[in-house]
């Protein structure tokens, strides 16, 4: 387990690596804590880290991997894969409301939370609608099955002929 609460006085002046495997993070319980349904997230960050002064910090990286989400129409999980660029720059502040998300203060010694900057960085990459396919004909209303699948038989209003003989007529 790679240590991910970072003294910023501790980082190489000139910068430095680091790498995070899937196993570094508590991903299960940040997608709990944040409410985002999700399985199987295997995930990997190539993180670059280059001290600007001894309050602020360059985060260069990368996050790439999968995870599976459900789909906003038919409910499947689907998988989607990740492959974020980022590059952000964060300083500590001791006013309250302009406070970092990442950075913490603790015993006069400033530290950088790597586990809430690559949480960040996956929330960015997730798109805000998931579809499991851009035409997902969604679920059936009346059968709870998938739309295209051969066991709903139900009648759509497309379906109805009494409907279409209506849409024939001539007024
Ligand atoms: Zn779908
Ligand atoms: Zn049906």
């Amino acid at each position: 387990m790679q240590e991910l609460h970072i003294a910023l006085s501790s980082i190489a002046d000139e910068g430095e690596h680091k790498q995070i495997n899937n196993n570094d993070m508590a991903w299960d319980v940040l997608a709990k804590e944040h409410n985002l349904i999700c399985k199987n997230i295997n995930l990997t960050a190539d993180v670059f880290l280059l001290p600007q002064s001894d309050k602020s910090v360059l985060i260069q990286g990368t996050l790439t991997g999968s995870l599976e989400l459900p789909c906003v129409r038919c409910t499947e999980m689907f998988y989607y894969t990740i492959n974020e660029k980022f590059d952000i720059y964060e300083e500590f502040e001791e006013n309250e409301a302009d406070k970092s998300e990442v950075l913490h203060k603790k015993q006069n010694t400033i530290y950088l939370d790597l586990q809430a900057v690559l949480w960040e960085q996956l929330a960015l990459a997730i798109p805000f609608i998931n579809l499991c396919t851009e035409n997902c004909v969604g679920l059936c209303a009346i059968c709870g099955a998938k739309k295209d699948d051969p066991a709903c038989v139900c009648e759509t209003e497309e379906g109805d002929t009494r409907l279409a003989i209506l849409r024939k007529l001539k007024i």
